[in-house]
């Protein structure tokens, strides 16, 4: 497996990357840094949730520090342009945390607050700025900033730019800039529009992909339980004594410690079950599995590093005690339990904490997954959120019948001026998910008439 060091990233960036806790680079990760770092025009195609952000990022930092010059005046010398502000603002924390033992500045630009400020931060120039490009357009419009001196531009969301309307000006924009720039395209689909304009706008371009992900979430029966993180173990075990035809299951935690203190509690309590992870020994693991694959333990308690590459038959369920903080995890831990086309169940714990990693999993699948009701009873807060999670009516007989594209719904036409575009949306509205005016569950459910309750129950049961 290639390491970040073999893909040749600096000291800086390496320690920025350790402190995150990134052990090993994504499949996008591995296969575009080389390239971006020898300065080659690049098309991506991956969703969010593959890592790209750092594909992009990394490369982008490590050659402006090897290339270190003064920024100039209102411009930028890398600029990544991105659909939506929520996007935006992702982008740039996420450059200022790779880069933070470099000396690099960095600013984002959106619609939808003011403009002084970011005519202020940009007034002596930055070395990296990620903007949406209405709000771009406005400010090259005042006068407050330039394309011209623009080294490396990243398109990103390329697709999400047309379904969005953006790709007028996205045109405008390059127009403007200089043809001596590296291009960097992302996109999770590569429409006809999108092939034509990286035509147009890249030079020799690398072509890297990573394999869609929502394809194999759609084969697997999923379920959200929400609980409070000490009620876990507990949880768990409520699970098991109450399914017996959880029989053979992989569960899923983010540590190597927090998979042997699963372990622990449920051999305590009686359960059949052994951790695999990069601190027990190879014979250790190769018992874990042995047993587990011969039926004489239930569950295989792992870590994502130590379940890559292992093959087991016939799971019954995944179980994520922990979500994993990237999407692309999710989808290759479900896999697991659906393997050569049969269906299988996940049932996935969430906590507080976790409820951004359940968002950007949804945002990959482009599914909702549906809530179980916890044996343990609900978690109060969460109860206003359950309603919304009512599965769709069935379309084109799949599960979770939306599936348009993560931008405006197909066939709807772009907003007209009177509603806010994406990116001038507040920071505080997640994206698609409703406001509390259309909310109609209360959490002590008295807003609901008897009808609706029973249809709930219902559903609860499925
Ligand atoms: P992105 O697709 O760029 O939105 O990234 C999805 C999530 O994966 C983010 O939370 C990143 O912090 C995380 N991530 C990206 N690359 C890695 C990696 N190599 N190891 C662990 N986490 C990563």
């Amino acid at each position: 497996m290639t390491t970040f060091t073999e893909l040749g990233l600096c000291p800086p960036l390496l320690k920025a990357l350790a402190a995150e806790n990134y052990e090993t680079p994504t499949p996008i990760q591995g296969q575009s840094i080389t390239p971006l770092l020898e300065g080659r025009d690049l098309i991506g195609i991956a969703q969010t949730g593959t890592g790209k952000t750092a594909a992009f990022a990394l490369p982008i930092l490590q050659r402006l520090e090897a290339d270190k010059r003064e920024t100039p005046r209102r411009s930028c010398r890398a600029l990544i342009l991105s659909p939506t502000r929520e996007l935006a603002g992702q982008i740039a924390e996420s450059v200022r945390v790779y880069g933070k033992h470099m000396k690099l500045t960095s600013a984002v630009v959106y619609g939808g607050v003011s403009i002084n400020n970011q005519m202020r931060a940009l007034a002596n120039g930055v070395d990296i700025l990620v903007a949406t490009p209405g709000r771009l357009l406005d400010l090259i419009g005042q006068k407050a900033f330039r394309i011209d001196c623009v080294e490396i531009f990243v398109l990103d969301e390329a697709d999400q730019m047309l379904d969005m309307g953006f790709i007028h000006t996205i045109r405008k924009l390059v127009a403007m800039m200089s043809v001596k720039r590296q291009t960097i395209l992302f996109s999770a689909t590569m429409p006809q529009e999108i092939a034509e304009l990286s035509k147009k706008f890249l030079r020799d371009p690398v072509q890297v992909a990573v394999t869609p992900v929502a394809t194999t979430a759609e084969r697997v029966d999923q379920k959200i339980l929400f609980v409070d993180t000490a009620r876990k173990p507990e949880l768990l075990l409520r699970l098991l004594n109450d399914d017996p035809s959880i029989n053979k299951a992989l569960v899923f935690t983010r540590t190597k410690h927090g998979a042997d203190r699963v372990v622990k509690r449920l051999v305590a309590s009686g359960i059949s079950a052994a951790a695999i992870h990069g601190n027990k020994s190879q014979n250790a693991r190769e018992r874990a599995l042995f047993d587990f694959k011969s039926g004489h333990c239930r569950l295989l308690v792992a870590t994502d590093i130590a379940a890559r590459g292992i093959d087991i038959d016939a799971v019954s369920h995944v179980i994520n005690f922990d979500l994993p903080n990237i999407p692309e995890s999710y989808v290759h831990r479900i896999g697991r339990t659906a393997r050569a086309g049969a269906d299988g169940i996940a049932i996935s714990f969430c906590d507080r904490e976790e409820r951004a990693y359940l968002r950007d999993i949804e945002r990959t699948t482009r599914q909702k997954i549906p809530v179980m009701e916890s044996p343990l009873g609900a978690v109060p807060e969460v109860l206003p959120a359950l309603e919304e999670r009512k599965p769709q009516p069935h379309r084109h007989g799949k599960p979770n019948g939306e599936r348009h594209r993560a931008g405006r719904p197909q066939g709807q036409k772009p907003k007209g001026p009177g509603q806010p575009r994406r990116d001038e949306r507040k920071p505080s509205e997640p994206r698609g998910e409703r406001g509390p005016q259309n909310n109609a569950a209360r959490p002590d459910g008295s807003g609901e008439n008897a009808k609706r309750k029973a249809k709930r129950a219902a559903w609860f049961k499925r």
